[in-house]
């Protein structure tokens, strides 16, 4: 057997599983580790939940708050949100496959608050639709400090493929 860490996502659930029909609500706060390349929660996920004591497990419905960090795809500009998501999930006491459960009279939130969460951090992030970027050749951010262009450019390889592309 493999016991679980503790976490400040695990409750205690024992009084709805012996009463099918009650619910009572939850709050819990603590850290979720998700991060992609150009998205992470920054801060502790605040998540609101009402649960529902099932004749066969604990159904929990509510809202999950986090603050997410992103940076620009193209002009590394780096910024926070408060992301609203909501959750729905069902613990099931039978063991099952493919489905949280309920163990030891507990049910640890981690992993599906860490599994909406993942769903919904943008794998491209954009600081706006008309951002500029960076120019490739100094860095410099084309939306703030327009680059004068570079003289190097014109003996570059890349300089004959841009003049192909469309602007
Ligand atoms: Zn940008
Ligand atoms: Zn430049």
């Amino acid at each position: 057997m493999i016991l679980a860490m503790s976490s400040g996502f695990v409750l205690d659930v024992g009084d709805l599983l012996t009463h099918p029909g009650r619910t009572r609500p939850v709050e819990v706060a603590g850290p979720i580790d998700a991060a992609i390349e150009h998205a992470r929660v920054a801060g502790p996920v605040v998540v609101r939940l009402r649960l529902e004591g099932l004749t066969d497990g604990v159904f929990a419905k509510g809202v999950i708050e986090a603050p997410i960090h992103l940076v620009c795809n193209r002009c590394l500009t780096e910024w926070d949100e408060e992301l609203v998501l909501e959750m729905k999930q069902l613990f099931a006491r039978d063991l099952a496959e493919d489905i949280y459960r309920v163990e030891d009279q507990s049910i640890d939130l981690e992993n599906p608050i860490r599994d909406e969460v993942f769903l919904v951090l943008p794998l491209v992030s954009i600081c706006r639709e008309s951002c500029l970027g960076l120019c490739a050749t100094c860095g410099a951010d084309l939306n703030t400090s327009p680059c004068q262009g570079h003289d190097e450019e014109e003996a570059s390889p890349f300089a004959l493929l841009k003049d192909l592309l469309p602007d």
